[in-house]
């Protein structure tokens, strides 16, 4: 495959062949091009200039509106819309599928970075990945432990999330009166009026 380079101001446009386009997309996006003129700089976020993008965007209205016009759908322009929408059933299910795809993966990389930074430093100030009273391993089996059992108060005072809980902890120093408790030894603590059956009943 071979397309056309506008490569410089004033420049002969290069045929090129020997880089794939998307490589091009990449190195115009690092330079700060355009990556439709590669001449002016792109508008902030985003990965073509002002003129380019008011360019395509009017472009794509006047199809919108012909699709529309037409009775056909606006993203495939093959199917009829269903009804009362502007595209097909077949394109709004598969819209849906993607953005469903992309918030998840979304939620993936925003978990993965909030672990690092309040919930790792919480644990490892705590005694690690591990039950105070049990010994029980496992990141998934454990939570923090209000030591005094006014986990609920505390919790109406910073908000009930436990990453509510991992800033606060973090943001006061990792205070006294926290452990690190599996769910089991937590819900026994609860149970019986605030220490674990592990410990004796009371
Ligand atoms: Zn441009
Ligand atoms: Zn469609
Ligand atoms: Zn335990
Ligand atoms: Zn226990």
């Amino acid at each position: 495959m071979s397309f056309i380079v506008h490569s410089k101001i004033g420049a002969t446009p290069l045929k090129v062949s020997s880089i794939s386009k998307k490589e091009y997309y990449r190195k115009w996006k690092e330079e700060g091009r355009c990556v439709n003129c590669t001449l002016q700089p792109p508008l902030p976020d985003r990965t073509k200039c002002k003129k380019c993008s008011e360019r395509t965007n009017a472009e794509y209205q006047k199809r919108k509106a012909g699709r529309i016009a037409s009775q056909k759908c606006v993203k495939c322009s093959t199917r009829k819309p269903k009804r009362g929408c502007i595209s097909c059933g077949h394109c709004i299910k598969r819209d849906f599928r993607n953005y469903k795809a992309r918030q998840a993966d979304y939620q993936r990389v925003r978990e993965i970075s909030f672990k690092a930074k309040w919930k790792e430093p919480v644990y490892q100030a705590y005694g690690g990945y591990r039950c105070n009273c049990c010994g029980q391993e496992g990141e998934k089996f454990l939570t923090i432990d209000h030591v005094n059992n006014d986990g609920t108060e505390h919790r109406k005072e910073i908000g009930k999330s436990s990453w509510h809980l991992f800033k606060w902890l973090t943001r006061n120093n990792f205070p006294p009166g926290f452990q690190v408790l599996c769910w089991n030894c937590n819900m026994g603590k609860r149970v019986n009026r605030g220490t674990c059956p592990h410990k004796g009943a009371k």
